[in-house]
């Protein structure tokens, strides 16, 4: 498909809105069976750009339910709607969109699939992940970069706190790279197709504010223990910190980027025992 002709002549492409669309048919439809949707499915898609994921959704998927912010799109998402009647696209910004407001438009459980924005893409995740909408799946294109940072391993420089507040709560894998000639206009950077797989129940916590509150510790000043990092960010005392740190198995000099998801949680949880008395 061709973007330009999509958009019509004198749209201006606007770079503080991530505009880099994909015109590909082959392409789109790699993303549509990657993000494994099918005709059960209803799918919230993240910035409807020219709408050319909107229709390789709509071909597959019950119903598409659409986000777009720039209304100049809106001549070329009106025919997307008016070709497909299982479509169809609202003005919104989605990071200021509450759940109840999402829930009005697009029936639950439902998956996000979407061509992001490079800028938004962490908040995006977070906002789905941490709501209490009934999402299954994320499946996101994204820069490369961030795709690596979201599946490192532990102990490696990509390794963060993202890695681990998302592993905590999901499966995520990289379906595959895109050369960033595939979209239009072409950005700076390369991309990656990554899926997530929301499985909530896939740990016990015993607290998720203090696993979370335990992440961000265990990943504020890298060169420095995780004791002193514990001692900061909870204000116990450097001796409980490292009696904790031994109870969860691990010796008190230990650096918090080397402790695996599943490490992290255990600490998490004798931490919430700990300060809860
Ligand atoms: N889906 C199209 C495609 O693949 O060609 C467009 C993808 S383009 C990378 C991202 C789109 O998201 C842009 O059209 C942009 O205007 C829109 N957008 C940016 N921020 C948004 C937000 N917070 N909510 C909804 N749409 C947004």
């Amino acid at each position: 498909m061709d973007i330009k002709e999509l958009v019509g002549n004198g749209f201006r492409f606007k770079k503080n809105l991530g505009q880099n669309f994909i015109g590909d048919v082959n392409l789109l439809k790699a993303i549509v069976n990657d993000a494994g949707a099918d005709e059960d499915d209803t799918v919230a898609e993240i910035g409807a750009g020219a709408g050319t994921l909107t229709r390789a959704l709509a071909e597959r998927v019950k119903k598409v339910v659409a986000f777009e912010v720039d209304e100049e799109l809106s001549d070329a998402l009106k025919k997307v709607t008016e070709e497909y009647p299982n479509a169809e696209v609202h003005f919104a910004d989605v990071l200021k969109l509450k759940d109840d407001e999402i829930r009005e438009w697009v029936t639950e459980p439902f998956k996000v699939i979407a061509n992001l924005p490079y800028y938004v893409t962490t908040p995006m995740i977070m906002r789905f992940a941490e709501s209490e909408l009934n999402v299954s799946s994320m499946t996101l294109m994204m820069q490369k970069e961030v795709a690596d940072r979201l599946t490192a391993k532990e102990d490696t420089e990509n390794y963060g706190a993202i890695t681990v507040a998302l592993r905590a709560i999901a499966d995520v894998e990289i379906k595959r790279t895109i050369d960033r000639k595939m979209f239009y206009p072409r950005p700076n950077v390369d991309s990656a197709l990554v899926k997530i797989d929301f499985r909530r129940d896939k740990y016990g916590f015993s607290d998720y504010k203090i696993f979370k509150r335990t992440v961000k510790a265990a990943f504020a000043m890298r060169r420095k223990t995780l004791a002193n990092n514990l001692v900061s960010a909870f204000g116990i005392k450097k001796n409980d910190a490292e009696k904790l740190i031994e109870k969860s198995g691990f010796p008190t000099n230990i650096r918090g980027e080397t402790l695996s998801c599943e490490d992290i949680i255990l600490l998490s949880d004798n931490l919430s025992e700990l300060i809860k008395g």
